[in-house]
């Protein structure tokens, strides 16, 4: 399965970059957005996925996302998600960039997270600013399905990248410098076509650090990792653990 060897590499040129993406996530049950058969697969994105859905019709997009909504807080961290929190505090890992809003990182005691799509941690109102956290947002999705602002009656926008919508500037930097940093990039759970995150282990390859892949199926970047697992990221990560636990 190649995890001695990427227990080395892990060894060798601590600590690593992780950037995960979907595939993190659906081992917890979440699904994937933007695969062949994800959400964005069957259901319009530009119908209900998108700013400019959001801004013409927020009630509408609110009813499509609650149902999804509420159960991104009922998933739970697996063992990927536990691994890479183990490998940080141990020093083998500096910092988790993820694609993916759900929070699972940070709750399997992830402490240093880039979150280059947002996450559902907050929702602002876009008319007045207010900001809101989750534990007062959820009660009003499960309760009406289109949360509202306390103070101007809004309607919330959950603190996620939506499709058409700009990347928070501040995590895409702080991503870019790490990739930069890195002499390993570890990427787990992407199949690395979504830009502009797709394009971070080419800045690691670019200043001279190496990329090494854990992935079900084929990626983008496979001709350019100098190794590549192809597999389940809990059970790969947490044989990693076991390999540098034992090693140590
Ligand atoms: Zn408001």
């Amino acid at each position: 399965m190649g995890v001695a060897e990427l227990a080395a590499l892990m060894r060798e040129r601590r600590p690593c970059v992780v950037l995960t993406g979907a595939g993190v996530s659906t081992e917890s049950g979440v699904p994937d957005f933007r695969s062949p058969e994800g959400l964005w697969a069957q259901f319009d994105p530009l119908e209900y996925g998108s700013l400019q859905a959001f801004r013409d019709d927020p009630e509408k997009v609110w009813r499509f996302y609650a149902p999804r909504f509420s159960m991104l807080t009922e998933a739970e961290p697996n063992d990927a998600h536990r691994a890479l929190a183990e490998l940080e505090r141990r020093g083998y890992v500096r910092a988790v960039v993820t694609q993916n809003i759900d929070l699972l990182h940070e709750r399997a005691g992830s402490a240093d997270v880039v979150e280059v799509h947002g996450s559902i941690r907050t929702s602002s109102c876009p008319r007045c600013g207010a900001t809101y956290p989750l534990a007062e947002v959820l009660p009003l999705v499960e309760r009406t399905a289109v949360p509202r602002c306390a103070r101007c009656d809004g309607v919330l926008k959950p603190d996620v990248i939506f499709f058409g919508e700009l990347l928070p500037v501040e995590a895409l930097e702080r991503a870019s410098r790490l990739a930069r940093e890195a002499k390993l990039m570890l990427v787990v759970g992407s199949t690395l076509e979504v830009q502009p995150v797709a394009g971070l282990p080419l800045e690691t390859l670019a200043s001279g650090g190496a990329l090494a892949i854990v992935n079900r199926g084929p990626t983008a970047l496979d001709g350019v990792a100098m190794l590549k697992l192809d597999g389940s990221a809990g059970e790969i990560l947490a044989a990693v653990a076991r390999e540098l636990a034992r090693a140590s």
